[in-house]
């Protein structure tokens, strides 16, 4: 099969001709549709993020076809989406307590186990959800990560339906949280760089937009940051009532300025990260997507134009997700 591989000492992906992978025991096998770019594939290419496989095959948002090791839930020939924890232990105690997103031994997903830039992907079974065949492949692919990962930081924000929600950055996970809490009826405020993203916020409904580190002009029951700035994560908390909480969704961050305590944190506001997924956000997010018909304007790129779609987005140069089609 063909595949676009990532060498730790190149300082490209190289388009290669690879053994396709042979189903085994709990696994199944995807022809890929459709493999969405995210920004933690930038990190892992960049090595902001340290090496774990070499050579690697990326990618950790699959829309594929089951063509074997089919399941009663994923029966051949049906549509089948991997996100970025490809499996768990389930021994450790972070599983035994039902926080798999926080297991010690997770796999990843086009990180420590092979991904989706390329025409065939070996997945477990059991970490693949079921998806609709009437969307296009490449309209699903961005829900699988950047969607879901969204969902999980509006869960771990604790937002409520009508609340007043910020979300500070606007890339790929913004623009279908967004969605999610017009859905619930919230009052969105973006503070965001560049026109571009300013202008799809306003599009997509939110009730006010500003600059990057601009302050909403109402107190925010709760936040999501999406920039991997530790400036913005203040600006977020600055805008927070009395116990709102601020969700961190970045899997890496420049670093943390010191604050004013007394100002900023005091009156039980929290700061909170968020570490990966749950397969139950994962059913529960792309249940509600469906329900809602998120569609993602999405930009695509054929495989061996893998490195053109990494630096799409690098330079946000896509006017949406980037997603590559086999
Ligand atoms: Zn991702
Ligand atoms: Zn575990």
């Amino acid at each position: 099969m063909k595949a676009a591989i990532l060498h730790a000492s190149a300082s490209s992906l190289l388009i290669e001709d690879v053994p396709c992978p042979v189903v085994t025991p709990g696994h199944t096998l995807l022809r890929v549709l459709a493999c969405g770019v995210c920004r933690t594939d930038l990190h892992i290419f960049e090595r902001d993020l340290p090496t774990m496989r070499d050579p690697l095959i990326p990618g950790h948002q699959i829309v594929g076809e089951v063509i074997d090791g089919a399941t009663k839930e994923l029966p051949l020939g049906s549509r089948a989406g991997v996100s970025w924890i490809g499996g768990i232990d389930g021994t450790c105690p972070f599983c035994k307590r039902s926080e798999e997103n926080l297991c010690d031994a997770l796999s990843f997903t086009g990180y420590t186990i092979d991904g989706g830039y390329a025409e065939y992907a070996l997945v477990r079974s059991d970490f693949a959800y079921p998806l609709p065949d009437n969307v296009a492949p490449q309209h699903l692919a961005p829900l699988l990560c950047a969607g879901i990962i969204g969902f999980r930081s509006l869960r771990v924000a604790e937002t409520r339906p009508g609340e007043r929600v910020g979300l500070f950055g606007f890339g790929a996970s913004a623009s279908l949280a967004i969605q999610v809490l017009r859905h619930w009826g919230c009052e969105v405020y973006v503070s965001t760089r560049g026109e571009q993203h300013q202008h799809q916020a306003q599009q997509l409904g939110a009730v006010w937009v500003g600059s990057e580190i601009d302050k909403p002009p109402v107190a925010l029951d709760c936040a999501v940051t999406f920039a991997p700035a530790g400036a913005v994560v203040i600006a977020a908390l600055s805008s927070l009532r009395k116990g709102g909480i601020v969700a961190i969704n970045a899997i890496h961050l420049d670093q943390m300025p010191a604050f004013d305590y007394d100002k900023l944190l005091w009156g039980e506001r929290q700061i909170r990260s968020v570490a990966n997924m749950t397969r139950q956000d994962a059913r529960d997010f792309l249940t509600l997507a469906q329900e809602i018909g998120i569609r993602p304007h999405v930009r695509t790129f054929p495989l061996d134009q893998a490195n053109n779609a990494l630096q799409a987005v690098k330079h946000e140069t896509a006017d949406g997700p980037v997603v590559i089609l086999p």
